[in-house]
């Protein structure tokens, strides 16, 4: 899996602080940004997470590259509606050499390595076979959920946040958690001060609210 940040809003924590300065200021708009130090962002930032006022953290928006996922992550990844994605298509693209993700279950148990194994082979000649005989939008019926994919996708930040609560969880699958902790990655390098508060429920709050489907971490709330 790769995950690469290719843009982002300049100065995202400036932006921010500026969007939370706008609410509590009387300032005129070209004045927003004067005087304003990191210091001073980095307090507003903090105000506004701390009061749960995230709208101002909808005014930075982060761009990330992704391949080498799995069609089953892209389908989770994608139900996260408020985002912008472009993924490569199997209508366009012809998938004969198609690569693929294997979890860790089957790739560490030989027999489930070899039964999965056969069974792509298996896929990647018919798939070819129907491929010259219907058009490529047809074919790709057959094709599995460990297809490797490729996207860009857009999530502002208070979008992210959201994100990250729910995929950096133990009850995430492991593939899109470990597409969360790569991004996390790279936006803690260039927002610090945006991206200081985030994780889990339980990491967050103190408390997991996933009841019997708790990963036992820690203590659930009780249903
Ligand atoms: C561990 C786990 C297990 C899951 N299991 C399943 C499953 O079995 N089946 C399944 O279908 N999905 C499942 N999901 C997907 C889950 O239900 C969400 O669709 C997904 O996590 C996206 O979250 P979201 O809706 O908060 O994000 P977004 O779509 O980005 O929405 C962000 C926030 O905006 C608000 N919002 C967005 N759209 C609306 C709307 N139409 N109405 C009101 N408020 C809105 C909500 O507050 C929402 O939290 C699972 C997710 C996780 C993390």
């Amino acid at each position: 899996m790769e995950v690469s940040l290719i843009s982002y809003t300049p100065e995202p924590e400036m932006t921010v602080a500026i969007a939370a300065r706008r609410c509590y200021s009387a300032l005129e708009s070209g004045e927003l940004a004067s005087g304003l130090s990191e210091e001073d962002a980095k307090k507003l930032i903090n105000t506004i997470l701390e009061a749960g006022h995230l709208s101002p953290c909808e005014h930075a928006s982060f761009t990330f590259a992704i391949e080498g996922v799995s069609r089953s992550l892209s389908h989770q990844l994608v139900r996260h509606r408020i985002a912008s994605y472009s993924q490569q298509s199997q209508r366009y693209v012809l998938e004969s050499g198609f690569k693929y993700v294997v979890p860790p279950t089957i790739a560490d148990n030989p027999k489930a390595r070899d039964l999965f194994e056969k069974q792509i082979e298996e896929i990647r000649e018919t798939y070819w076979k129907l491929t010259e005989i219907v058009p490529k939008e047809d074919a790709r019926y057959i094709l599995p959920n460990a297809c490797e994919t490729k996207l860009v996708m857009t999530m502002n930040c208070r979008s992210l946040y959201n994100f990250f609560e729910r995929r950096l969880c133990n009850r995430a699958q492991w593939e899109i958690r470990r597409l969360a902790q790569g991004m996390l990655e790279c936006v803690q390098q260039v927002a610090p001060n945006l991206f200081s508060w985030v994780g889990s429920p339980c990491e967050m709050r103190g408390y997991c609210p996933e009841g019997k489907m708790s990963c036992g971490k820690i203590n659930s709330i009780i249903r």
